[in-house]
């Protein structure tokens, strides 16, 4: 187990600066996930820990001591990577416990380390086989058991699981998550999937354009998202986004709909609205014009524009629900509380 500190940490590859000043105190035991659109800087952060990418600026620690010079070996950490990168001629036990052999530890060892990971792992009974004999799942866990023999002090994963089947991510990602907490070992887990990242986290690290938007437990971030970014980021359908200004406790849109608002609020916004928060309401501001419906099952999702508004507009309606034929609208309103107020110019939250 380990604590990690991220120490305004950045990251120029020639000209470009990729990581822009990065600072976070990991604690014991805690699962981070790092998650952010393609390119955003989340694998170089993460190469950071590891030791595989040079600090350009500020300083990487783990359990309070300065790694920016030290060697990935000497950092005690284990990655796992999407492409689980195993041997495809070695078996699952040699693949498991190769690592081990290369530091030199005795074979006993070694074979009781294999065997109580597999046991973890559920992967006893295929110790003898080849990677290629193996389910998308197996494999993975073999990529995992290959990290858990050695014991680290820290994990790191990179999308270890994007080339699993939807179904197989659920599955895998409880299982990491069960296997992380029945280890206590401190994680960082990068992904580009907002779904995984509020499922999984004890607190994640919103990252945009090698910056942290946002840091916190998955719940801040949905209820009180600090910038716009990860507003829109983190929650599915995304938040929508309308222009509207704000004052004597209304918030007007540009088509005249007029919201309660919470009467702090002064002058032009950008106001955020989730679709799961929006109802129907036979007196509601909100004209919603449907272009098509989505049912769901558990929800609905109505999509289309609000009146006299050319901006998309999604809202998400609990149950089944039929649209009235011919007509295609319908009339929502918002609690005060579920609206969220950014600056027009900067995207940051407003108090
Ligand atoms: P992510 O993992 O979030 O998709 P990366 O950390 O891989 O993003 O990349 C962040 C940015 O840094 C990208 O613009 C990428 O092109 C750039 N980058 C990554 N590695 C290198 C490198 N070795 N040399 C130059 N640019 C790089
Ligand atoms: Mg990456």
């Amino acid at each position: 187990m380990a604590t990690v500190d991220l120490i305004d940490v950045k990251k120029r590859f020639g000209p470009a600066e990729v990581i822009r000043g990065i600072s976070v105190a990991i604690e014991n035991g805690e699962f981070i996930v790092i998650v952010g659109p393609s390119g955003c800087g989340k694998s170089t952060l993460l190469r950071m820990v590891a030791g595989l990418e040079s600090v350009s600026d500020g300083e990487v620690r783990i359990d309070g001591a300065r790694m920016n010079e030290k060697e990935p070996m000497d950092r005690d950490i284990a990655m796992v990577f999407q492409n689980y990168a195993l041997y495809p001629h070695m078996t699952v036990r040699q693949n498991m416990g190769y690592s081990l052999k290369i530091s030199g530890i005795p074979k006993a060892d070694i074979a009781r380390k294999v065997a109580q990971a597999a046991d973890l792992l559920q992967l006893s009974d295929y110790l003898d086989r080849k990677p290629r004999q193996l389910s998308g799942g197996q494999r993975q866990r073999v990529a995992m058991g290959r990290a858990i023999v050695r014991q680290p002090k820290l994990f790191l994963f990179d999308e270890p699981l994007s080339n699993l089947d939807a179904k197989l991510r659920v599955q895998m990602r409880l299982e990491i998550r069960e296997l992380q907490s029945k280890l206590g070992v401190t994680s960082l887990y990068v992904t580009h999937d907002q779904v995984e990242a509020m499922t999984m986290a004890d607190r994640m690290i919103v990252m945009n354009g090698g910056v942290a938007e946002q840091i916190g437990t998955p719940l801040d971030v949905y209820e009180r998202p600090e910038t716009l970014f990860a507003a829109q980021f983190i929650g599915s359908p995304a938040m929508n986004v309308i222009e509207a200004t704000t004052g004597n406790g209304q918030a007007v849109l540009a088509n005249g709909a007029a919201l309660t608002a919470p009467a702090a609020q002064a002058g032009p916004v950008t106001l955020g609205l989730r679709p799961e928060h929006l109802a129907l309401d036979p007196d509601g501001p909100l004209v919603l014009e449907v272009s098509f419906a989505e049912p769901l099952g558990p929800n609905t999702l109505l999509h289309g524009r609000l009146a006299g508004s050319a901006d998309a507009f999604t809202a998400s309606l609990p149950g089944v629900h039929r649209l009235s034929q011919g007509r295609g609208q319908v009339r929502l309103n918002a609690r005060p509380g579920d609206l969220h107020f950014f600056d027009p110019q900067t995207g940051r939250r407003l108090a």
